[in-house]
């Protein structure tokens, strides 16, 4: 049977300028993120505009596993949020993530920094990424590729939380690109 009412459907939704942070510290970490941006590009409904510097980041929380390889991906999309992370739990997969532990070393993780302009609190989903505006391993290349970009719930760009940002941990820019 037709449906007609269209809220869900994925064609009414006009894309929105959405942000992921690619990270990986296992195996070799800058090829895991190319083969992300593989698996992300793939996808007819998101199209990558721009890719920041690959970085080469000291890990927060369990500091005694290895140095992480970090960067932010700008893409058009017209998935909602929940898909987008569906998605990106998708790339994971297929990209042999196998330990789940947070904050732990992982060959591949995607999170969803921010979509447009919106707000989500779930239990699955926290959208802009609740840690982004605290690490300095998001906000470098966030700086790089969005500098004007406003974070929604506090009203200040991302070159105004990297300027204000209080985060000791290394981010070195390295010349590998993705
Ligand atoms: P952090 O989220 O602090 O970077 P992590 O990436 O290590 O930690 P994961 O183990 O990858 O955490 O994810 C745990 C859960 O976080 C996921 O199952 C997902 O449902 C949830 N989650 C909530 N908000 C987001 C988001 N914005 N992006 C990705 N996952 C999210
Ligand atoms: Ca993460
Ligand atoms: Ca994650």
């Amino acid at each position: 049977m037709k449906t007609t009412h269209s809220a869900g459907h994925l064609t009414d939704r006009l894309p929105v300028i959405a942000y992921l942070g690619v990270g990986s510290n296992l195996g070799d970490p800058v090829r895991n993120c190319r083969d992300a941006l593989r698996e992300l590009s793939s996808l007819k409904n998101i199209q990558v505009l721009r890719r920041s510097s690959l970085y080469r980041t000291e890990p927060v929380g369990d500091t005694r596993q290895d140095w992480f390889v970090n960067g932010v991906l700008e893409i058009r999309t017209t998935f909602t949020a929940r898909q987008l992370l569906k998605a990106a739990q998708w790339a994971e997969q297929a990209l042999g993530r196998v330990r789940a532990e947070k904050w732990g070393p992982r060959a591949i993780d995607i999170d969803i920094l921010l979509v447009g302009q919106e707000i989500v609190n779930t239990d699955a989903l926290v959208v802009p990424h609740p840690e982004m505006h605290r690490r300095r391993f998001v906000l470098e290349p966030m700086n790089e590729i969005a500098p004007y970009v406003i974070h929604p719930l506090y009203g200040v760009s991302m070159k105004g939380l990297l300027d204000r940002l209080v985060d000791e941990h290394a981010v070195e820019r390295i010349d590998a690109g993705w």
